[in-house]
């Protein structure tokens, strides 16, 4: 089984009861969490979702909006006695800014944080049942992409079998298509409308109708798109703007489950 659950779905800012980026993905028996915006902890208790069981965060970049809520969760973490390792993917200096915030607090974690530096693109992580590679996209700072695929295990060997690419923060970039080729499910950025695509590139940012074009040419089964600028009250444009180039597009809207079912051709079970 594989499903994501969204956390948070603006750009920047806080806005319109919408939160920084952050989702959780249900991959078999494992969560993790995608990037770690301010308040990701609010959220978390508010949809129910089971701390304790969160394995492994992956941080895109150190854009404030990608992780200013990882050391309030980490502390949480430790203040309600978790004993189980975590495992922390990101940009190398991230290690030092988390080291340094716990020392100076002069906070003793009880379990186990074991960080990872990304690679600059490949094999991030594997086990059993999923492996994740990640992949750079064009942004203003070093960002990652993460493409996390469930494996199964047949008597033919090891299939690949659901797949979900998270594109992180990016100018439109094609080439970003040829790492989550095939994906059931692609999120990818959409800050803007397309008529402000001029100061979506010079942001480094994407708009509706490039991140349904990235889906198209990634041969992609559905689209997630959020990561809305706080310019925008209403979202129902950006949903219109994106089907008309790729009509399997959803709003990454916070508070929803996204299921990915068993096949990549099983249609998606939205909660
Ligand atoms: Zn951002
Ligand atoms: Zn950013």
């Amino acid at each position: 089984m594989l499903g994501v659950t969204i956390l948070g779905n603006n750009s920047a800012v806080p806005a319109f009861d919408r939160h920084p980026t952050a989702q959780v993905l249900t991959l078999r028996d494992h969560l993790y969490l995608i990037d770690c915006g301010e308040g990701t902890q609010i959220q978390i208790i508010r949809y129910k979702i089971r701390r304790s069981k969160i394995h492994r965060i992956f941080i895109s970049h150190l854009h404030g909006d990608h992780y200013f809520g990882l050391i309030g969760l980490i502390n949480s973490m430790g203040l309600l006695g978790r004993i189980q390792p975590l495992h922390i993917h990101g940009p190398e200096p991230l290690w030092q800014i988390l080291q340094l915030q716990l020392k100076e607090a002069d906070t003793h974690l009880p379990f186990d944080l074991q960080f990872h530096p990304l690679p600059q693109n490949g094999l991030v992580v594997e086990d059993r049942s999923s492996e994740v590679h990640c992949f750079k996209t064009d942004h203003r700072i070093e960002c990652w992409g993460f493409f996390f695929k469930e494996r199964r295990h047949t008597r033919e060997g090891i299939v690949e079998g659901s797949s979900y690419a998270f594109c992180a923060d990016t100018r439109y970039d094609p080439s970003l298509a040829e790492h989550i080729k095939g994906a059931t499910w692609v999120y990818h950025e959409a800050t803007y409308l397309d008529e402000l695509k001029e100061a979506a590139y010079a942001r480094y940012h994407s708009t509706s109708k490039q991140a349904a074009e990235i889906a198209r040419l990634a041969g992609a089964g559905h689209l997630l798109i959020g990561h809305f600028s706080s310019k925008y009250a209403d979202l129902e444009p950006f949903v219109k703007e994106a089907r008309a180039v790729f009509p399997e597009t959803y709003l990454a809207l916070e508070g929803t489950t996204f299921c990915f079912g068993k096949s990549s051709d099983h249609p998606a079970m939205v909660k």
